[in-house]
Formats: C-alpha cells, structure tokens, sequence
C-alpha cells in the first residue's frame, strides 16, 4: 500500500512551490497568478503526494 507523501510549501517568485518531505524528490511549482501546476521532478510516481498551505490545498489528484 502507498504511503502518502507530504509537501512543504514554499513561496517563491514563480509562485508557489512544493517539495516532498519523504525524499523522493518530487517538486512542483503552482503559478500564482494563474493556478497552473508544473511538475518540476516527478520523484516517486507512484506515492501519492499532498500537500498544503494557508487555505489553498492540494491533494494527490491534483499533484500527480
Ligand atoms: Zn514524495
């Protein structure tokens, strides 16, 4: 059974940006302006990631 990741949230230039906690190495960068979602590395593919910050969150479906 998958274990779920968690992201920690960081505020950049480019938007908002998410990196795995679990060593994976998966990142993804959320426009701030825009919403959209680009996966930077794709770290482990099958582990389902989520993460948060604030009010806006993000669960695994909308990471992966
Ligand atoms: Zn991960």
């Amino acid at each position: 059974m998958a274990r779920t990741h968690r992201m920690e949230c960081t505020a950049s230039p480019a938007g908002l940006l998410f990196e795995c906690l679990d060593g994976c190495g998966r990142r993804v960068v959320v426009d701030g302006v825009s919403g959209e979602l680009t996966i930077v590395d794709h770290g482990d593919r099958t582990a389902p990631h989520q993460g948060s910050s604030g009010g806006a969150r993000l669960t695994s479906a909308s990471i992966d």
